[in-house]
């Protein structure tokens, strides 16, 4: 197989070559920053669940000398998401202000500040967000130029996910409310839609997102589907279905969904399936939440690379799925950094 590098100088017009970082969970070295530059690749996409509000983790992602989206995870929003975390927060506060580093006497030598509430529940959160500025496309967006000369553009959908749909929205629309002025799944996918349509006419869309999108399954083996219940069901997200459905009807293809969350590994055995495409409009949804992420002492970094050609050129279904393929068969270190 070729390298990279070699294999950069290769690719065709419309190419992109994207690098994609399921679930991290703490899990994270030197080697990965070196891998990430050595893969060379047009982006970086990193879906999320870095640990549980671990800013010092993010402090190595912010810095990261390569082009990247970064979509913060539930585990990111650990002590603010809902009322149960923010009271294991404020419980916990002194022991968290040692051990996290942002509260406290910690805090205010890393400028984080109170709320207008006099509650400090967000800062952990807030502080990651400062850390990432623009890299962090939770309702955002970033544009991306390939090698190629392709234009992409990456629009993120809506951060801190823990899935579970309309359903469970009670759960955490107060942690919205307060962090985006977003106050419920519908506002959320209007936002969403709003700065996909921003985008250039000719630039495809890769969404990025925690969670993918309801849908797709409701057996626990499904791309978002519940097995941490003997029921199973559908753990998809409402607001991003309807993003995709909104933007279907708009004329605006969307090639690849990329989101983490929910893991390969079945809590009750077996394994999930990581890849679905929509059968109406071809979309490609993939699930790189494949944690851990490697045996230990393996090359652990990137897990799989896919290369997606832009919706006018090819086929890039048939190239994300080989793609997905060659790079999770048994963890085997295809491209190393240390060759
Ligand atoms: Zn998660």
């Amino acid at each position: 197989m070729c390298s990279p590098r070699h294999c950069a100088q290769q690719v065709n017009a419309g190419t992109v070559r994207l690098a994609l970082v399921g679930d991290v969970h703490g899990h994270w070295s030197s080697e990965d920053a070196e891998a990430l530059a050595w893969l060379n690749a047009d982006a970086v996409i990193l879906v999320g669940d870095f640990g549980e509000e671990d800013l010092e983790l993010i402090y190595k992602v912010a810095v990261l000398q390569v082009p990247k989206a970064v979509m913060l995870g539930n585990h990111d929003a650990w002590f603010s998401l809902t009322a149960r975390s923010r009271t294991r927060w404020h419980r916990g506060t002194q022991r968290n202000a040692v051990r996290l580093g942002y509260a406290g006497g910690v805090a205010a030598s890393k400028g984080v500040e109170e709320d207008s509430q006099g509650s400090t529940c967000y800062d952990g959160v807030r502080a990651q967000l400062r850390a990432l500025g623009n890299a962090h496309v939770g309702f955002g967006s970033l544009r991306v130029r390939a090698a190629s000369g392709q234009e992409l553009s990456i629009v993120g959908a809506r951060p801190f996910s823990k899935g579970g749909g309309d359903a469970r929205w009670r759960d955490v629309q107060a942690f919205y409310a307060t962090m985006y002025l977003v106050q419920s799944p519908e506002e959320s996918a209007r936002r969403i839609v709003a700065e996909a349509l921003l985008q250039p006419p000719g630039a495809p869309i890769v969404l990025v997102a925690h969670n993918g999108p309801a849908g797709l399954g409701s057996a626990q083996h499904n791309i978002c589907g519940v097995d941490f219940s003997p029921n199973e069901g559908d753990h998809g997200d409402d607001d991003l279905t309807a993003v995709l459905r909104e933007l279907a009807a708009a004329g605006r293809h969307v090639p690849l969904v990329v989101f983490g969350h929910m893991h390969q590994q079945l809590k009750g055995g077996g394994q999930r399936d990581m890849v679905a495409i929509s059968a109406t409009t071809g979309t490609v949804h993939l699930n790189a939440a494949v944690v851990p992420r490697g045996p230990p002492g393996a090359w652990r970094v990137v897990r799989k690379e896919a290369l997606l050609r832009s919706a006018d050129s090819g086929d890039p279904h048939r190239l994300v799925r080989r793609a997905w393929h060659a790079f999770s068969r048994e963890w085997e270190p295809v491209v190393s950094p240390r060759l």
